[in-house]
C-alpha cells in the first residue's frame, strides 16, 4: 500500500523522539479499536517504547484475552490515572476514529493535551486539524489493515510479534464479519495472510471472539429476533429496539448486544437495518444502522441521529425516549431510501 513519503518520515521521526506514547481508540470499543490500539501497543514494547492505552469506557469482555488488555486504563472508570498518563506524554495516536467528539468525555481532557497528534483511521471525512499527521484510508477493511501496512511501510514488519499479530489478526475479522464485507480486495488476504504466518492460532482467537458467550447474551440474542424485531417492509429495512428493562433482565455486560445490529440484514428483502438501544432512561438512545448495496448509512445518519460511520455500517444517537428515537426512523428512512434509489 502507498503512503505519502513525508507523512511516513513525520511518523517514524516522532515515534523515534517519543518517550511515552499515549494510545485511544472511540467510546464503546470494538475489536478493531481495541485490536489497533494493542497491536501498536505490543510493536512499541517489542521496540523498547513506552506506551499506554487510554479507552473512553469500558472494554468488552470478549476482547480481554488480548495481550496488553489488563494494563488499559478506562477513563470512565480511572481518570486520575489517564491524567497522569495524559500529562506524560509526548505522542498521542488515535485509532480507528475521525472525530474527536468519538471518544466521549475523554475529548475535554484531550484536548488540554497539546503535544503532537497522529491518526490512523478508515473512516471518511475525518475532522479537520484533528493530527498533526494523518493516515486516512477509507478503502482498507479496517484500522488493523491499515495499521499492519503502516508498519511494512515503516519497514518494522520483523517487529511485529505473535501477540501484535493476534490483535491485528482479530481487528481484520471483526471489522469484516469474518471476511464477510469489506474484504474484497486481495491485500487484506495478503495481510491475513502473513499474519497467521506468525504464529496466530485462528481457532483459540474464533473461539475467544464468537464462542464466549455469556448464556445472558445468547437469550438477550433470542428475546431481540422473537420479541423486539419490527418490519418495514415496503422500505427494505427493520429495526431491533432494546430498553434498559430488556438488557437490565438479561444481565447486560458491554459488548452483549455487538453484531445483533447485522441479524435483520440477513431477512430476505431487507437492505437496510437499525438497532436502537436505550442507554439512559428517556434520555439517551444509541443507534446503530447497516446496510447493504447503495444506501448510505453514514449520511442518514448524520442527517438525522446526529452520527456518521462508514457508508454500510454507522452509528448515532438520540437524546430523549426510545420510542422517539424509532418514530424518527420510521418518520425519515422511508424518503431517504426514496431519494438514494431514485437517483
Ligand atoms: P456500531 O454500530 O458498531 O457502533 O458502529 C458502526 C460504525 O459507525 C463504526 O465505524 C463506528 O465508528 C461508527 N459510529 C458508531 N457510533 C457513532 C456515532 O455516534 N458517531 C459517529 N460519527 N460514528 C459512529
Ligand atoms: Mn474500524
Amino acid at each position: 500500500m502507498d503512503f505519502n513519503n513525508e507523512h511516513l518520515s513525520r511518523f517514524r521521526e516522532l515515534i523515534n523522539n517519543a518517550s511515552s506514547i499515549v494510545l485511544i481508540p472511540h467510546k464503546n470499543s470494538d475489536g478493531d479499536a481495541i485490536g489497533s490500539i494493542l497491536g501498536w501497543w505490543n510493536l512499541f514494547h517489542k521496540l523498547g517504547k513506552k506506551a499506554t492505552v487510554v479507552v473512553p469506557d469500558e472494554v468488552p469482555g470478549n476482547l480481554g484475552w488480548m495481550h496488553g488488555a489488563s494494563d488499559i486504563l478506562v477513563h470512565e472508570h480511572n481518570r486520575k490515572n489517564v491524567l497522569t498518563a495524559l500529562s506524560e506524554a509526548d505522542l498521542l495516536m488515535f485509532l480507528d476514529f475521525n472525530n474527536v467528539k468519538r471518544t466521549g468525555d475523554l475529548a475535554d481532557d484531550l484536548a488540554e493535551v497539546t503535544v503532537p497528534r497522529v491518526m490512523i483511521d478508515h473512516h471518511p471525512d475525518p475532522e479537520e486539524g484533528i493530527a498533526d499527521v494523518l493516515f486516512s484510508e477509507v478503502s482498507v477493511s479496517s484500522t488493523c489493515e491499515l495499521s499492519y501496512h503502516l508498519i511494512n511501510a515503516l519497514e518494522w514488519n520483523q517487529h511485529i510479534s505473535l501477540e501484535a499479530a493476534e490483535c491485528f489478526y482479530a481487528g481484520i475479522i471483526t471489522d469484516t464479519g469474518v471476511l464477510s464485507y469489506n474484504s474484497s480486495n486481495p491485500r487484506t488476504y495478503l495481510a491475513v495472510a502473513d499474519l497467521v504466518g506468525k504464529g496466530v492460532d485462528k481457532s483459540l482467537i474464533h473461539k475467544e471472539l464468537f464462542q464466549s458467550n455469556s448464556l445472558g447474551r445468547m437469550r438477550l440474542l433470542g428475546h431481540v429476533l422473537c420479541n423486539k424485531l419490527e418490519l418495514m417492509e415496503e422500505n427494505g429495512a427493520a429495526f431491533i429496539s432494546l430498553s434498559l428493562d430488556d438488557l437490565e433482565k438479561h444481565n447486560y455486560q458491554p459488548g452483549d448486544t455487538e453484531g445483533f445490529v447485522n441479524y435483520p440484514l440477513g431477512i430476505k428483502g431487507i437492505g437496510v437495518s437499525a438497532m436502537f438501544t436505550e442507554k439512559e432512561k428517556d434520555k439517551f438512545v444509541k443507534v446503530s444502522f447497516r446496510s447493504r448495496d447503495e444506501v448510505p448509512v453514514n449520511s442518514y445518519s448524520e442527517q438525522f441521529f446526529s452520527g456518521g460511520g462508514h457508508v454500510n455500517a454507522a452509528g448515532g444517537e438520540w437524546h430523549g425516549t426510545l420510542e422517539e428515537a424509532i418514530q424518527r426512523f420510521r418518520d425519515t428512512l422511508p424518503e431517504f431510501v426514496q431519494k438514494i434509489k431514485s437517483k
